[in-house]
Order: C-alpha cells, then structure tokens, then sequence
C-alpha cells in the first residue's frame, strides 16, 4: 500500500490537474453516486486534501468526494477524452476543459457533505497527519506519553492510522532506525531525549520523503552512492528492504524480520533492544 509521502504526491498531480477548474462532467461507477453528478458538475474543484492515506477532493460547494486507494486504487490525469491502457475498472473520473482525473480499481470512494466529515468512520479517527506542516514534534512527544498508545509495542503502534497518520511499512523501519530503537520497544520504557528523538523522527524521515519522492537515507549518501552507479534500492532507505547489507552508520549487516506479518528491517548495533 503506497504511504503517505506517495499519497501525498499523486495528490499534487491530480491538484495540478483540477485545482481553480471548472469540473466539465463528472463519472461515479457506483450507482448510489450518481445523484451527485448533478450537484457536481459545474462546481470549481478548490483542493485536493489527504488525510493519512484517504484523499478529499474539494469543490466550492459543500461536498467533498472522499476516496481511499487502499490495496488497488490507481490515479491516472490525462488529456480529456484519452483513457490510459490498462484492464482496471474505472469507478471515478472528474473532467475539465483541460484534464481527466481518473481512479480505477478503488472501492472506498463516497460523496460527502461538509457536516459529515467530522463524523466520517476513518476520518474521524485518524491521528495528526505527518504531512500536516501545523502538526508538531512536541504535539507527537505528547501523544507518546498518552494511555492508549504508552504501553504498544513500537513496531505495532507506528502502523497504527489512529496514531499518527501516513506512515506505512517502510517509514516504520527507517523512523526507528533514525530514532535508534528496537521495534519492540514501549514509548513507556524510553526516556524523555529517546521520546523527543521518536516524535521528531517521525516527522522528518516522512516529510523528508514526500519531499525528495522517497529517499529515507541521508539525501548526501544516497546522492553520493547514486553517484557512483549503486541502485535505488541499494541508496534509497537507511534499512529497509536491505537485509544483508551493511549499516550504513556502523557497518553491521541488516537484519530482516516479520512484525505482525509485515517485514521490518533493523540493523541490530545501532537499535539494541534495552
Ligand atoms: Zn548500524
């Protein structure tokens, strides 16, 4: 599942596209939709919002068209009248004079008005979004500290939508590496600096990535082994996806692991389990 640095700039494209446009005509696949299009074409597209891995398409009516790529979901923008060549079902597609938005595969797509969002089953649960630039280190530091998340496992809790919202699969391992802790470390059991360190992690490596498309490593190693013809999978991630491989800081090999079902990698020198 893409995380939210890929979220967010699949987000940007499709702003490009629609943001200060007029929507010209307006597809819902599911039949319950279709009362929308009504109310929908003719309105301005204003921006185009993600809230953790879910994306809100905004008009300047009072109704968002919510979508959540999940597993499948695939935006395309082309020219108006092209359709890209794939096999997926298109379930949305907004059109203007001078661009098509269109997703395919997802399932999750609902049409919302204003008074609805608050209430919203994910939206209203989700945590501060780490591409949210308001949300700060020291808000995340607290949340640390509250009952409902002091007493999970690390590995367990980043992962977690409710928590903070954005971070995947491969974030989870290069935010405790750039933290230096253990997966199965408690925010209960660390100290103040190692919580401090935690919370600013997780909004640097995330911010970083959405910044650079995707680079967790420190960007003048990877530019550097770039430089010297490694590949992208090689330079990308401090840790993820390179068990084997040496640490980057200290030169012991990585170690991958499963973490509920889900590969997590750590190089076991620099995050000891304490
Ligand atoms: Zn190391």
């Amino acid at each position: 599942m893409p995380e939210g640095p890929e979220i967010r700039r699949a987000a940007d494209r499709i702003a490009a596209a629609l943001v200060d446009r007029t929507a010209t005509d307006i597809f819902f696949a599911f039949e319950h939709l279709q009362p929308f299009r009504e109310i929908l074409v003719g309105a301005t597209v204003t921006a185009i919002e993600t809230r953790g891995k879910a994306l809100l398409t905004r008009f300047d009516k009072p109704y968002s068209i919510y979508s959540h790529n999940q597993l499948y979901g695939v935006w395309y923008v082309r020219a108006p009248g092209t359709l890209p060549d794939t096999k997926r079902q298109l379930r949305l597609a907004i059109h203007n004079r001078n661009k098509s938005a269109l997703l395919y595969s997802a399932s999750d797509i609902e049409v919302l008005h204003d008074s609805e969002l608050p209430y919203h089953p994910f939206l209203s649960r989700i945590g501060p979004d780490a591409l949210d630039s308001k949300v700060t280190p020291e808000e995340i530091a607290e949340r640390l500290t509250e009952k409902a998340f002091m007493r999970r496992r690390l590995a367990g809790l980043l992962l977690d939508q409710g928590f903070v919202s954005g971070l995947g699969n491969y974030l989870r391992s290069e935010i405790l590496f750039v933290s230096r802790l253990h997966p199965q470390q408690r925010p209960i059991d660390l100290s103040d600096t190692d919580r401090d360190r935690l919370a600013r992690a997780i909004l640097d490596v995330t911010r970083q990535s959405y910044a650079t498309g995707g680079i967790t490593n420190d960007p003048a190693i990877a530019a550097s082994l770039k430089a010297e013809g490694w590949k992208r999978w090689q330079y990308r991630h401090w840790v993820f996806s390179r068990a084997g491989e040496p640490c980057f800081v200290c030169g012991t090999r990585i170690e991958k692991s499963a973490i509920a079902g889900r590969r997590a990698y750590i190089c076991p020198k620099c995050q000891p389990l304490r």
